[in-house]
């Protein structure tokens, strides 16, 4: 049972998604950055498939696999597979440490706000900071969660993208540092994603790169955000640190659309183009109005174009395969006895034709128990698995410079193990919160 006394020991996590262990060591080791914590037993944390940041979240925070909470990516197909849903851990069920706790959340996906000290990932349409009455004054005010909507937008205007990417992050860190003076929580999430998005807009090998024209405010920025993380560590003394990232970042070297590569199969169909381009600007535009915030991608990428009922399966979040079930979708077609053979067979045939492409290193996984999980998860290092419509089905000439990898590391205090997974991070840090 978890100590719910305020003065009770802490547990601050100070997230670097998108960076590795030995990024983070040449980090400490050439700008100190958080150096007193690099000396600390580092684990490699991985899992076989999951390499989304919902994804491998959804499992530190919960503390159960992907298949149980059905949580793999910033969605799920809820009524039918056009019916897509944003997750949350309410949607998912979660039981956690989280609601036990008073906790400190900072751009951590698939947290709500409910009575915590939060500001929101991007994620969250209703609310930016929490409590709300922090928004009206500075340094909240201006707290904005993510640069842009896709770093994509960005790959002609880097220096553009990374001075967006550096600027929202610091403000991120003085609205983070004035939350942890407060002293009512236990358990404090502070998450970092510029190191992410500067991956994907600058590729992976960023931080070495001396030759890059932002280099220098690459730098500036990592001594001014270790010095801010620091004082957020004082802050917060007693304290547990750990120091974790949930995926880091590989070389793209090809670009696969599942529903395309299904569709060449003859397992999915896809709406015609005129109907799908109407339904995404209007989407577009009433997740604009609604939200009122820059990041809508995630509402609008994949709904509403399959032709359902001509689809055995579909890839309506990115990596995941849902099988048309009957008893699970309206205009499901597979029937419950059907369902292992037909996941079976989806599966060696996606595997065939993925190898064929020249592919050769994927992983699938098929969940042993279902909730809201999906029937298979795919992955490949070094492959951007997406859903853009009317993309081809295997692009090894246009495809982003980097991906996520399912690598991650954590680093803690006495922490034995070389090798965890993301539930069992999970376990680790409720121990430490007892
Ligand atoms: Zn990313």
């Amino acid at each position: 049972m978890i100590s719910k006394n305020n003065n009770a020991k802490k547990v601050l996590l100070i997230s670097l998604d998108g960076l590795s262990a030995n990024e983070f060591k040449y980090l400490s080791t050439n700008f100190g950055f958080l150096e007193e914590h690099s000396n600390c037993d580092i684990s490699k944390l991985s899992s076989n498939t999951l390499n989304s940041a919902h994804g491998t979240w959804g499992e530190i925070l919960s503390g159960s696999p992907w298949w149980e909470s059905g949580c793999v990516g910033y969605a799920f197909p809820r009524h039918s597979l056009n019916d897509l849903e944003i997750g949350t851990e309410s949607s998912y069920q979660f039981h956690s440490m989280l609601t036990q706790v008073p906790t400190l959340v900072v751009n951590v996906p698939l947290l709500e706000p409910q009575n915590r000290l939060w500001l929101s990932d991007g994620t969250n349409a209703s609310s930016r900071v929490n409590p709300n009455k922090l928004a009206i004054q500075e340094p909240f005010k201006s707290y904005q969660a993510r640069p842009f909507t896709s770093p994509s937008y960005y790959f002609g205007k880097t220096k553009e993208g990374t001075r967006l990417c550096l600027e929202i992050e610091k403000q991120r860190l003085t609205c983070a540092e004035s939350l942890a003076l407060q002293d009512n929580w236990r358990l404090g999430i502070v998450r970092l994603t510029a190191f992410d998005q500067l991956a994907h807009l600058l590729g992976p090998h960023y931080l070495r790169d001396t030759s890059l024209a932002v280099h220098s405010a690459i730098e500036s920025f990592i001594s001014k955000a270790g010095e801010s993380l620091k004082r957020i560590i004082q802050s917060a003394e007693p304290t547990t640190i750990a120091v974790v990232s949930a995926y880091s970042h590989v070389e793209c070297k090809k670009r696969v659309n599942l529903n395309q590569v299904m569709t060449q199969l003859g397992l999915c169909k896809l709406l015609d183009k005129a109907t799908v381009q109407k339904e995404q600007a209007l989407r577009y535009q009433s997740a604009t109005a609604l939200s009122n915030r820059i990041d809508t991608s995630p509402l609008i990428s994949t709904t509403n174009i399959f032709v359902e009922e001509s689809c055995i399966a579909a890839s309506p979040v990115q990596g995941a395969v849902y099988i048309n079930k009957k008893d699970r979708f309206k205009n499901g077609l597979i029937d419950i006895n059907e369902q292992v053979s037909k996941t079976n067979e989806i599966a060696s045939q996606l595997k065939s034709a993925l190898c064929e492409a020249g592919i050769n290193n994927i992983n699938i996984e098929s969940p042993p128990s279902k909730t809201l999980a999906p029937d298979l998860m795919i992955y490949a290092e070094g492959v951007d698995f997406h859903n853009l419509y009317d993309a081809p089905a295997v692009d090894a000439f246009s495809h982003p410079k980097s991906c996520h990898s399912t690598t991650g590391f954590v680093c803690m205090k006495n922490n034995n193990s070389t090798d965890l997974s993301y539930t069992s991070l999970h376990s680790l840090l409720e121990g430490r919160l007892n």
